[in-house]
Formats: C-alpha cells, sequence, structure tokens
C-alpha cells in the first residue's frame, strides 16, 4: 500500500511540475531562515513548497526552559500549517529530504520528488561531539522537543532515583549533574538546573535534600561565553558560582560514559550528562555532493546561492557565510534576515527586476540568561547585567516568539515562577529511565 501511495505522489509531483504554469519555490526547512523566506514570498506570483520533517516551528532558544521544566513544549513551538494558512501561495508538506537531484531539478523525499525552479536549503545543524559519536547514547543533547523531554526526565528522574537510594556514593553520582559547553545553552542550562534543584524542588523530598545537587560545567577555553566580550564572560562565571555551580574551565572531556565524564585523569561521576558543546551543519552539502566548509556547512557566495547554482539558496545554519569577523555564526538573526535576504532576491527575479545588493547582516547583539534575574547582554554600543539585562532577555524573546497564544502562555509561566518559584511542567513522561 506505501508503495503505491509513493509511485502515486511520484507521479502527481512531476505532473503537477509540468503542468504549472507559475514558478515553483521549493524551501526546505520551516526554522528561522525557512520561515522568514516562506513569509517573505507570501505575495508573489508562484507557488511555494515548504518541506519539513517535522510538524511543527520550533523556537530553539527556549528548549532549556522545557528541559528545566519551566515551559511546556507547546509553549515554544506552532504548527507550521498554522503559521502559513493564511497564504494561499503556499504549500506544507511533511517529509525527512534525503537528497536532492541538482541536474533534474528536484529534492528527494526517499523516492519521491519535489521539482522546482528555485531552491531554499534551511535545514539548520545537528548535534556534533568531535569525532566521539558514541557520546550521544550517553549524554542528552538540545536540539528538538523530543531531545528536551528527555532531557527534563532524566533530571527528574535522577532526584526520584536519589531518593530511593541508601548508597550515599551512589546518591552523590544520581545527585551530580555535568554539563559539556559553556556556550549560551551550557551557561542557560547550568542555570536553570542550578535554580530547579535550589528552589523549585527543595522542599519536595523527605530523604534528599535536592539543593545539595552538585552541577558542574564544564567549557574547553580559557572563559564562558567565547562569543562574548571578556567582562561579561566573567560576571556569567561569578552568577553561576553565586548558584553554586562548579565550572570547569581550560577542561577538555576526554571521555564520557554511564558512570560520568573524564577530564584527563580526573574523574567525575554523574549520572545525568548534558552535550552543549558543539554543533554542525545538516548534511546539505552531502545532498549537493559538494565538499563541506567549517563544521559541515555549505560555502555560499554573497548573494547566498551555491556557486555555480544560481537557483539553489542555502541560508542558516547550514551555511558559511563570510562575515566581517570571520564566518558569520550560527544564530537564529542570521538565519532570519537570511530567510527575509532570499524572499526579496527571489521575489526580484520573479518580477525581471535587477538582483539586489550582497547580503549584509546587522548584528543586534548577544543575550544569554543564567537564571531568576541575571543575564548578560551585549549590543555592542551598550552591555548590560543583572536585572534590566535579564528583562531585555525576557521582552526580546517573548517577543521573538510566534503566536500571539505562544508569547501570552510564556508570559504567564514565567510570571508565575518568578512569584511562587515553581516549575509548572515537572512532568516525567516516556520510557528510557
Ligand atoms: C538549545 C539551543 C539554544 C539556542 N539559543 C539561541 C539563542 O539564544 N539565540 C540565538 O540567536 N540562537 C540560538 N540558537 C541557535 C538558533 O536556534 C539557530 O541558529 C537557528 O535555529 C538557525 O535557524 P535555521 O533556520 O538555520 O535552522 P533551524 O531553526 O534549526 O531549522 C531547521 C529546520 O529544518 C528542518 N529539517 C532539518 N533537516 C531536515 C530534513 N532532512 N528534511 C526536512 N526538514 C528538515 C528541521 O526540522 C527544522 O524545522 C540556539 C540553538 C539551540 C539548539
Amino acid at each position: 500500500m506505501d508503495g503505491i501511495i509513493d509511485r502515486l505522489e511520484i507521479i502527481q509531483d512531476d505532473k503537477s511540475a509540468a503542468g504549472s504554469a507559475r514558478p515553483r519555490l521549493v524551501i526546505i526547512g520551516a526554522g528561522f531562515g525557512g520561515l522568514s523566506a516562506a513569509m517573505g514570498l507570501a505575495h508573489v506570483a508562484a507557488d511555494v513548497t515548504v518541506i519539513d520533517r517535522r510538524n511543527h516551528h520550533l523556537f530553539q532558544p527556549l528548549l532549556y526552559q522545557v528541559a528545566t521544566a519551566a515551559l511546556s513544549p507547546a509553549d515554544i513551538a506552532a504548527p507550521i500549517r498554522g503559521i502559513l494558512s493564511r497564504q494561499a501561495n503556499t504549500d506544507v508538506t511533511l517529509g525527512t529530504v534525503t537528497g536532492i537531484d541538482t541536474a533534474g531539478r528536484a529534492v528527494l523525499i526517499g523516492e519521491r520528488r519535489i521539482a522546482y525552479d528555485q531552491l531554499v536549503i534551511a535545514t539548520g545543524a545537528r548535534e556534533s561531539y568531535f569525532g566521539h559519536d558514541e557520546w550521544a547514547a550517553v549524554t542528552s543533547g538540545l536540539k528538538s522537543i523530543e531531545n528536551a523531554t528527555t532531557m527534563r526526565r532524566r533530571i527528574l528522574v535522577a532526584f526520584e532515583c536519589a531518593e530511593d537510594c541508601d548508597d550515599e556514593a551512589e546518591r552523590r553520582r544520581l545527585l551530580t549533574f555535568v554539563i559539556i559547553g559553556g556556550g549560551p545553552t551550557g551557561v542557560e542550562l547550568a542555570g536553570a538546573l542550578a535554580e530547579l534543584a535550589r528552589a523549585a524542588l527543595a522542599r519536595d523530598f523527605r530523604h534528599i535534600d535536592p539543593s545539595t545537587a552538585r552541577i558542574v560545567l564544564i567549557e574547553g577555553g580559557p572563559r564562558l561565553l567565547p562569543s562574548f566580550p571578556p567582562g561579561l564572560s566573567e560576571k556569567a562565571a561569578r552568577a553561576l558560582a553565586r548558584l553554586g555551580v562548579e565550572v570547569r574551565l581550560d577542561a577538555m572531556v576526554t571521555s564520557c560514559d554511564r558512570n560520568g565524564v573524564a577530564i584527563g585523569n580526573e574523574r567525575i561521576y554523574g549520572r545525568t550528562l548534558i552535550w552543549a558543546a558543539g554543533v554542525a551543519a545538516s548534511p546539505a552539502a552531502t545532498w549537493l555532493g559538494i565538499k563541506p566548509g567549517r563544521g559541515g556547512r555549505v560555502p555560499v557566495g554573497t548573494d547566498l546561492t551555491l556557486p555555480g547554482h544560481p537557483e539553489i539558496f542555502v541560508i542558516g545554519d547550514t551555511a558559511q557565510v563570510a562575515g566581517p569577523g570571520g564566518p558569520l555564526p550560527g544564530v537564529a538573526p542570521v538565519a532570519n534576515q537570511q530567510g527575509t535576504y532570499v524572499a526579496r532576491v527571489i521575489a526580484a527575479r520573479l518580477a525581471g527586476k535587477p538582483p539586489s545588493g550582497p547580503f549584509r547582516y546587522r548584528d543586534f547583539g548577544n543575550l544569554a540568561t543564567i537564571g531568576r534575574h541575571q543575564a548578560v547582554v551585549d549590543f555592542g554600543w551598550l552591555r548590560l547585567t543583572g536585572r534590566l539585562a535579564w528583562l531585555a532577555w525576557g521582552v526580546a524573546h517573548i517577543y521573538f516568539l510566534i503566536g500571539f497564544r505562544n508569547r501570552l502562555a510564556v508570559a504567564i509561566n514565567w510570571l508565575w515562577s518568578y512569584i511562587t518559584y515553581q516549575r509548572g511542567a515537572r512532568l516525567i513522561t516516556g520510557q528510557d529511565m
């Protein structure tokens, strides 16, 4: 039956390509880049197809709050069909892209082919374990809703197991949480985890004291938040120390297993190991049959097209784009602005207008939060720390969330946690312990 459906779909897709008089624009990925490209193409006279392997757009910057039980998954995700439902020229396809036939101009989803005249690849990034793929099995990553709920389960189950454990050494291991990677994700997770243990869970157990949980944040480089100015890195380290987080700098993890991690000869025993150390681009370079750039990214020109293929754009975390101080970082504003730019270029092409200038990234700054009312914000012209920074961080994140319901839900949840110290989403779901 599946085979028949697949064959019908192949025929349908090719037929609609041949029969359609309008140009076919295909966007792979409805993350920050793909969605802003799709929205920018709302009014062009073309058939737009958005393909994603998930049915929802995900606001990744708040994933750590799902992982630490502050927010529920639906607060930070919105259905792609719902977001694009008012765009009459846009169709959404649920499917995992497996390849691209650049000569035949078709995107491949298994055996299914979706023809394109112009293609935007915005498939983001995935975890990278620096050549130690086996560490994926013993650490929790944070790229998807499933990752976040798995991490939440492991964190909460660790406290439950400790409550039931009579062996002191094992209880210490259960209550030790190791976060590998001192970038924004690691710092935010460490702060949120410390608050979960020291405040939200503090009075809920009878045989253990959750506030004695050991939280270790390990960074291979000389300072936390390497993309921020050094002064803010120091402030972040001090804020974490006040929350009782052990920060280890210049510490390279050399092995990870079910019992903990090693930093050279030193062993840290811990049950919950969190990976926040590295990402690599989606396998788009393989689909395109080209040599990948740094971190598996696809090197593109200043107009974000693949060299020799003006009909293929690559944007966001998957693209390697030269910026003033090296390749542009893998952050949401870069992907957003590239999506908007690409939509403008395509619209101009369809209207027969001359090409616009090269892509230029406007950097509005960096933000990271460290718990309840601590954050560091670097706008370039202004640096903030403490409560004011935390407020700026909160406003920015609520503003950029998609959907009125999500904004309201997140604001209410934050306010509730702020007043009560409670974490409303402390649910253990799923199987693996
Ligand atoms: C935990 C975490 C915290 C972060 N915090 C911040 C932050 O505070 N500030 C900030 O600016 N940035 C942050 N980022 C980075 C930011 O989220 C990314 O830079 C941004 O999402 C990149 O956008 P994108 O469109 O390239 O990819 P994504 O937003 O990742 O979207 C890629 C889309 O492609 C889809 N896709 C992937 N492969 C396939 C396939 N084979 N077939 C079909 N669909 C596919 C995915 O399902 C997804 O919807 C964070 C990232 C993470 C993981």
